[in-house]
C-alpha cells in the first residue's frame, strides 16, 4: 500500500472515498467520532422495530453501484436495492392523492383529475427535466472543479447558460403548471438539497426525471445496509476504520498537512480528507492562522441548509394510506419556507414526510405493527428556536397533525423517539445542525460550493454535502469517489 491518508468521518462521502483510494493501493485510515459508521444515517433497533434514522429516499443508484464496480466487485454481493413503484404517495390537504409514478400515462391521469391543464404540460416538463439532468451530469456532477480553468471556461459558461441559473425552481415550474398541488409536488425537490423552491435555481427540476424515470429505490434490510455493504468492502480493501475517535485538530506544518490530533493521540498523515462538514472542520479543527480563505467571517456568510425534526414511531397499527414513502402537504406550501429560512422557526403548518419501510419488507416491525420514520423540515440552529423548550410541544403537534390526516394512535406507540437538529449537530458536528451542508438557495451556493481541495492547507481535501457537487446521499457518494480518484492519481503518480 502507498501513501498514508486519514479520512475524518465515516459517512457516505468518507466511505466511498476510502474504497476508491484503497482499491488502487493507497493506505487509508478512517477516524470516526461516533460509535458507529454511517454519519447522518444510523440504524436503531428497539422492541422488534427497525428504524433507519437519516436518509430514506434513495435515488441515482448508479452512484452507489460505481463504488462497487470500481472496486471490482458485484454490488449485489454486498447490498441489494429494489425499485419502488409508485415512487412516493403525495397526499394534499383537500384529500387529493397523487402517487408519483414512472408510468407517464398514469401520472397524467392523476394530475388531470384535478388539473387537465397541468396534465397536458407534464410531458413537456419531463422533457426539460431530462435535459437538465443530462446537462448537470455532463458538466457538473461527474467532475471536480479544482482549478479556475475547470470552473471558468467556455464549455462551463455555455452549460450554465443552458440551465438558466437565475431562474428559480418555482418560476420554472410555473412556466409549465398552475395548480398548487403540482407546484408543491415538484417544488418539494428543492428540499432534497435542503433548500427552498422559491430561492433555489431551476436546475433542481431535474429531480422530476431522476425520480420518475431513473427511480426511487429501497434497500433490502433497511437503508443502513448501504453503509454496512460499503463498510465491509472498505475493510476487505484494507481500510482501517476506527470509530469512537474524535479528531481535535488538523496539524499543519509549513502550510502542509502533517497529521491529526485526536482524543487518543497524534496520527501522522500525508493527506487528510475531511468528510465532516467543511464549515465545522474549518471552525473546529484548523487554527485561524491556517485558514485565510475560510475565516470565521467567510464561514458566517454561508447559509446552512435546512435541518430536520425526526420522530421514530413504532406502533401496533397499520395504515392503508401509507406507502413506503408518503408526503402530507399542508394547505399552502410557501409559508413553510418563510418560517424556516426567514424566521428560522418550525413551520406552523408543516409538510410531513413518512418513511414506512415495513410497507415493502416484512420483519421491519412486529406482525401487524408499523415502523414509521416521520420527518418535518426544520430551520438550521439559531437563537430563534429553542429545542430544549420546544421538542415535546412540537413533537405532540406533529402527531396531532398526522391524526387529523388519518394517521391516528401514534400517541400510544410502543416506541416513540424524537431527534432534533440539536441532536444532529451533537452527533455529526453538522454546521448549525444542517443536514445537506450549505443550502442551494443561491447561484453561488449551488454552483460554486467550497472546493474539494483546501485553498489554505496543502494535502487537505473535502468530501460531503457542503463541498462540490452538493448534498444528499448519491451526490456526497459521488464527491467521495471523485476525490478518491484524483487523490489516488496524485499519490501513485
Ligand atoms: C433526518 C435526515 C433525513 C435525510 N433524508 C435524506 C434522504 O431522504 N435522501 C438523501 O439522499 N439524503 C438525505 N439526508 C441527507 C444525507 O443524510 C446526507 O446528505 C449524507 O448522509 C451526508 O453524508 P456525508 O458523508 O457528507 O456526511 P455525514 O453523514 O455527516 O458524515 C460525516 C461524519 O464525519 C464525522 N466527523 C465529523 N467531524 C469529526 C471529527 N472531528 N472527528 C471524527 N469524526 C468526525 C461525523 O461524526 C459523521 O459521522 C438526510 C439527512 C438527515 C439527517
Amino acid at each position: 500500500m502507498r501513501g498514508n491518508v486519514i479520512i475524518i468521518g465515516a459517512g457516505f462521502g468518507g466511505l466511498s472515498c476510502a474504497i476508491r483510494l484503497a482499491s488502487q493501493g493507497v493506505q487509508v485510515t478512517i477516524l470516526e467520532r461516533q460509535q458507529h459508521v454511517g454519519g447522518k444515517l444510523q440504524q436503531i433497533e428497539r422492541d422488534g422495530y427497525h428504524f433507519d434514522r437519516g436518509p430514506s429516499t434513495i435515488t441515482m443508484p448508479s452512484t452507489f453501484r460505481s463504488v462497487f464496480d470500481h472496486a471490482g466487485v458485484a454490488m449485489e454481493d454486498y447490498v441489494q436495492l429494489y425499485e419502488l413503484e409508485p415512487r412516493t404517495r403525495n397526499i394534499f390537504a383537500d384529500g387529493t392523492v397523487v402517487d408519483l409514478s414512472g408510468n407517464r400515462g398514469w401520472m397524467k391521469e392523476q394530475i388531470a383529475a384535478y388539473s387537465p391543464e397541468d396534465a397536458a404540460r407534464y410531458d413537456a416538463f419531463m422533457d426539460e427535466s431530462a435535459a437538465l439532468y443530462a446537462e448537470a451530469n455532463r458538466h457538473f456532477l461527474g467532475k471536480l472543479l479544482l482549478s479556475p480553468s475547470d470552473k471558468y471556461n467556455l464549455q462551463m459558461l455555455r452549460s450554465l447558460l443552458r440551465v438558466r441559473p437565475t431562474v428559480k425552481l418555482d418560476k420554472l415550474l410555473r412556466s409549465y403548471f398552475q395548480h398548487p398541488h403540482t407546484l408543491a409536488m415538484f417544488g418539494r425537490y428543492a428540499t432534497y438539497v435542503g433548500s427552498s423552491p422559491y430561492q433555489s435555481p431551476s436546475i433542481f427540476a431535474m429531480m422530476g426525471h431522476v425520480e420518475a424515470e431513473v427511480g426511487i429505490y429501497g434497500v433490502k434490510g433497511g437503508t443502513y445496509q448501504l453503509i454496512e455493504g460499503m463498510t465491509r468492502l472498505a475493510r476487505e480493501k484494507g481500510v482501517q476504520i476506527i470509530t469512537g475517535t474524535e479528531v481535535r485538530q488538523i496539524v499543519v506544518r509549513n502550510g502542509k498537512v502533517a497529521g491529526v490530533d485526536t482524543d487518543q493521540g497524534f496520527r501522522e498523515a500525508d493527506q487528510v480528507v475531511a468528510n465532516g462538514d467543511v464549515l465545522s472542520v474549518n471552525r473546529l479543527l484548523l487554527a485561524p492562522e491556517h485558514r485565510k480563505e475560510m475565516s470565521n467571517a467567510r464561514i458566517r456568510k454561508y447559509e446552512p441548509s435546512i435541518s430536520g425534526f425526526v420522530t421514530l414511531a413504532g406502533v401496533r397499527r397499520q395504515y392503508d394510506a401509507l406507502l413506503h414513502h408518503t408526503v402530507f402537504f399542508p394547505e399552502r406550501y410557501e409559508p413553510e419556507f418563510d418560517h424556516i429560512f426567514r424566521d428560522r422557526k418550525m413551520p406552523a403548518d408543516p409538510t410531513i414526510y413518512i418513511c414506512y419501510s415495513g410497507y415493502s419488507e416484512a420483519g421491519m416491525a412486529p406482525a401487524g405493527a408499523s415502523n414509521l420514520f416521520i420527518l418535518v423540515n426544520a430551520p438550521y440552529l439559531s437563537d430563534s428556536w429553542n429545542w430544549e423548550q420546544q421538542t415535546e410541544r412540537y413533537g405532540a403537534f406533529v402527531l396531532e397533525q398526522l391524526a387529523a390526516r388519518g394517521i391516528t394512535g401514534l400517541n400510544e406507540s410502543d416506541v416513540l423517539i424524537r431527534y432534533t437538529p440539536r441532536d444532529i449537530e451533537r452527533d455529526t458536528l453538522a454546521h448549525q445542525g444542517s443536514i445537506y451542508g450549505i443550502s442551494s438557495n443561491s447561484v453561488k451556493q449551488t454552483f460554486m460550493r467550497p472546493g474539494n481541495r483546501s485553498k489554505d492547507v496543502q494535502g487537505l481535501w473535502y468530501v460531503g454535502g457542503t463541498t462540490h457537487p452538493g448534498g444528499g446521499t448519491p451526490i456526497v457518494t459521488l464527491s467521495g469517489q471523485l476525490v478518491g480518484e484524483q487523490l489516488a492519481s496524485e499519490i501513485l503518480r
